[in-house]
């Protein structure tokens, strides 16, 4: 059986096919530039190599069209007919108070989505034109929408509410969502199995650093907090994201630098983070890395904000479960970056985490990577969003 994955952005179309018979992926691709000048489709298949389609997509009808096609190309697709296709997974971003699982996309699933756009303004618009765009291409197979916010719908009040007037939460939804509910779920899964723990009486911490960065505390199996918000800005330090500030801040920097309300948020979005405070270096941690290497001071600092934050998470969320039995790595820094691991780690000396210097050297698979004396099992533990969501298509038509 064959699942096509969608993940839609505001201007970009990220798919995946997979054989769920062995889990591999036959063929993946990104349209970039979706309503800009210079769209571009690159399909990649291990059997049939690269496919780039250099043409316009003024929009997602049309990037779905331009994928399917991509699919069943004569040279380079891996399939002869959509036909192929036994279900749909979307990726949505935010399932609000309503979705704490994946469902079969329906009218009120759309409708939610419809009236939620001020909850994602970037990709709630976004992912509800590409399930639509898909139905009307592939209308006679299920489609299913799997959300970011999902596996954290567990947390209890006192987790997820904001030390602000109530009304705004029973008027808004104001509170605490998290999101990258996908990785989490899929690592913290992953890591009963890697650090041989016992789901039902365990106690996970996973550090999904990437561009976005989230911890999430997991207990037996379900979420008991995460450092995202109402939106993913809250938290941990990112690419361009500042992560936790003084909500005064705002107000304070847009009446020096006269900015509005959306202009200073997205300051914080795309102009802060390990980007922000590096004075501009970069948002990529391989740049920072070699810039502190060359000596910057800026860089060095930046990079050890970043270890520190994560660490200070650490340990709330072992305070908050009252203790800790596995933590995992995952995403592009936490799957790659073994000094950065090494940093966050020694910080953990008081919960008897002792790292395996050979181990953490090891790269692109799961792995231990604490000595056989730590007290808490270490893991890199690579995240496959995509994966996940095929499994929880395949879940929900079976
Ligand atoms: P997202 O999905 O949030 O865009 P990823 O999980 O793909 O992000 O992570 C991307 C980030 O991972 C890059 O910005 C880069 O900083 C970091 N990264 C990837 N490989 C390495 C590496 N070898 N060393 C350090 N950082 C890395």
């Amino acid at each position: 059986m064959k699942i096509l994955v969608i993940n839609c952005g505001s201007s970009s179309l990220k798919y995946q096919l997979i054989d769920m018979e062995n889990d591999s992926v036959l063929a993946k691709g990104l349209c970039e530039r979706i309503g800009i000048d210079g769209s571009k489709l690159t399909q990649k298949s291990d059997e049939k190599g690269e496919y780039v389609i250099d043409q316009p997509m003024p929009n997602h009808d049309v990037a779905v069209s331009r994928v399917l096609s991509a699919l069943q190309d004569a040279t380079y697709g891996v399939i002869k007919s959509t036909d192929e296709i036994s279900a749909v997974g979307h990726r949505v971003l935010h399932g609000g108070q309503k979705y704490s699982a994946s469902v079969v996309v329906d009218d009120e699933l759309k409708k939610f989505v419809k009236d939620s756009f001020d909850l994602g303004p970037l990709h709630m618009p976004a992912n509800l034109i590409g399930i639509e765009a898909c139905q009307a291409a592939m209308p006679n197979v299920p489609h299913v929408a799997v959300f970011d916010t999902a596996f954290h719908q567990t947390m209890p009040p006192k987790a997820y509410l904001y030390a602000i007037p109530r009304e705004y939460y029973e008027k808004y939804g104001v509170r605490r969502y998290g999101f990258h509910g996908t990785s989490h779920s899929f690592v913290s899964k992953r890591a009963y199995e890697v650090g041989n723990l016992d789901p039902d009486n365990s106690k996970v911490i996973v550090c999904h650093l990437g561009n976005g960065a989230s911890v999430s505390a997991v207990v037996n199996g379900k979420c008991v907090d995460t450092s995202m918000g109402l939106t993913p800005l809250e938290g941990l330090i990112m690419g361009t994201r500042s992560g936790d500030i003084d909500p005064a801040v705002v107000e304070f920097v847009a009446n020096k630098e006269g900015l509005t309300l959306s202009e200073m948020l997205n300051v914080l979005n795309k102009k802060s983070g390990v980007y922000g405070m590096s004075g501009g270096i970069s948002s990529d941690f391989r740049d920072l890395e070699a810039a502190m290497n060359e000596g910057n001071q800026l860089a060095k600092d930046t990079l050890e904000a970043f270890a520190y934050r994560v660490a200070k998470y650490i340990g709330a969320y072992t305070a908050a479960m009252n203790g800790v039995d596995g933590i995992c790595f995952t995403a592009g820094l936490g799957e790659n970056d073994k000094n950065m691991r090494k940093l966050i780690v020694s910080y953990l000396g008081y919960l008897g985490a002792e790292i395996d210097d050979e181990a953490n050297a090891i790269r692109g698979k799961e792995v231990v990577i604490s000595t056989p004396s730590s007290k808490v099992k270490l893991m890199v533990i690579p995240t496959n969003e995509e994966l996940a969501i095929a499994q929880e298509t395949l879940a929900l038509i079976k």
